[in-house]
């Protein structure tokens, strides 16, 4: 039979969900000497880390992990820094360094969630966060001091108090349901596939390839131990097709395989079964609701096919600290602290959302994508800024205003010579931002 406890210590902040954002969010706060608790429902012993996550660190997150005192996790033994290329149909992009050449470090980093997540929770731990794992937050109610939270865990229910509950708790968000917030929906028309591998040989550099292929992106991503990571976001058809667990291993392996520029899978030694989705439809919902912030995917959790997912975690655990520092959590202090954090939110993560979701749809304008990626291609700058908004280093108007000078340049010089380029000849006038960021999306 359970029992029901009130626990009348005063927390400053109850962080409901402890993987990256709950645990990025309870560090930061911690060290910023509130006192800070953190309640996951899941049992640490058995489900120690995320496993449907193919840990892609975007480079704009990377120098977050410093400010958790998790720096270590750069390190070679921990993970890979690497440097993205892309196969596209207008040639490949990359470029001579990291994602930035003028920006020291600016790599990504393919950190296993084997490692990151217990890495936070030591650190947290470290740092003095309460860490209570098997414990599910089931209700919230609000009074004049802050919240209430109802728990349920093998100890039985118990009543918490804190003054700002965080609310990091995924895509499934059991706050958002229980403050009445819905998720704005966007279609994701791929489904993925991902596998650990050994035997597949290294390139120099270890960079991390994403091939396009037809409609279709493949992903290979170089771990530590000198074993490979495969992912495929793939037409739902071709993934369904495949059948069975040997038969879609089979597929899946060849597929890679006569990839024009992709790995050879000829020694290639599973070390994992596949796995992955075949419905993930991107969602948005707001970042703060009532007088509770929203921060990871229960804030927006996009297509996985981008990559960012693990970075606006971290990024936004980091603008709420930051929209918190030195404020004092009384009615005033809270409420500035979430104008704050809204405001940084909608700046800085959410105009990355239009050109993500545009990616997830897999009928495109194949002439206009040839011509912009031969567009990219051949051009160092705008190569180095097409890699950045991918790294979410560079806000996406940035990159679009310099490609559509680039396309009309290219336009203009095709009429001058008397050629009619198909850009050229379906848009006589340069091609409209709406447009570009429907087809450019961020790949
Ligand atoms: C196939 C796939 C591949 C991906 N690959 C990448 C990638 O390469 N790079 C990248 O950046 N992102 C990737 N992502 C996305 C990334 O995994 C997520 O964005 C990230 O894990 C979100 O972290 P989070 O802390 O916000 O949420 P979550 O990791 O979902 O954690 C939420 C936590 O809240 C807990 N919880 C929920 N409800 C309650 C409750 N009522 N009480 C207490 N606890 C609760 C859960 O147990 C869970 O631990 C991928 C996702 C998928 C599906």
């Amino acid at each position: 039979m359970s029992t029901l406890r009130s626990d009348r210590t005063e927390l400053d902040i109850a962080v409901v969900g402890g993987s990256i954002a709950g645990m990025a969010t309870a560090i930061r706060f911690s060290k910023m000497g509130y006192r800070v608790a953190v309640f996951d429902k899941k049992k640490m012993a058995s489900q120690p880390h995320k496993q449907l996550c193919t840990h892609f660190i975007q480079p704009h997150a990377v120098p977050l992990l410093n400010e958790l005192g998790l720096a270590h996790l750069r390190g070679t033994d921990c993970s890979v820094s690497a440097k993205a290329v892309f196969v596209t149909p207008g040639g490949l992009i990359e470029g001579p360094g990291g994602y930035l050449p003028d920006v020291p470090d600016s790599f990504a980093l393919n950190l296993e969630r084997r490692v990151l997540d217990p890495a936070m929770r030591e650190a947290a731990q470290e740092c003095g966060v309460h860490y209570h794992d098997a414990t599910s937050v089931e209700r919230i109610e609000e009074d004049e001091q802050g919240w209430h939270l109802h728990t349920t865990s093998e100890a039985g229910e118990q009543s918490i108090h804190a003054r700002l509950v965080v609310a990091a708790d995924g895509r499934q968000s059991r706050l958002a349901k229980l403050l009445g917030s819905e998720a704005t929906l966007y279609p994701n028309e791929r489904a993925c596939l991902f596998g650990y591998f050994s035997g597949i040989e290294t390139p120099q550099g270890k960079p991390s390839t994403f091939i396009m292929h037809e409609r279709d992106l493949a992903c290979t991503y170089s771990l530590v131990e000198g074993r490979t990571l495969l992912v495929l976001f793939a037409d739902k058809a071709r993934i369904e097709s495949w059948r069975g667990t040997d038969e879609r291993m089979r597929h899946f392996l060849e597929y890679f395989d006569a990839l024009p520029q992709g790995p050879s899978t000829t020694a290639a030694v599973p070390l994992s079964k596949l796995m992955g989705y075949g419905d993930y439809p991107s969602q948005v919902r707001q970042p703060v609701v009532g007088s509770v912030p929203f921060v990871g995917d229960a804030a927006l959790s996009l297509d996985p096919m981008s990559g960012v997912g693990c970075g606006f975690a971290l990024s936004s655990a980091d603008l709420l600290a930051r929209s918190f520092a030195d404020r004092a959590l009384d009615k005033a202090g809270i409420a500035q602290g979430l104008a704050e954090y809204q405001q940084r939110f909608c700046d800085t993560i959410l105009p990355h959302v239009e050109g993500i979701c545009a990616d997830s749809l897999v009928e495109r304008n194949e002439a206009f994508r040839l011509k912009m990626f031969q567009a990219i291609s051949a051009d160092p700058d705008l190569s180095r800024k097409y890699l950045a908004i991918t790294g979410r280093m560079l806000l996406p108007s940035e990159f679009h205003a310099d490609l559509m000078r680039a396309l009309t340049r290219q336009a203009l010089s095709a009429r001058k010579a008397g050629a009619t380029s198909d850009v050229a000849a379906s848009r006589p006038n340069p091609p409209s931002t709406a447009l570009a960021d429907r087809e450019v999306g961020s790949f």
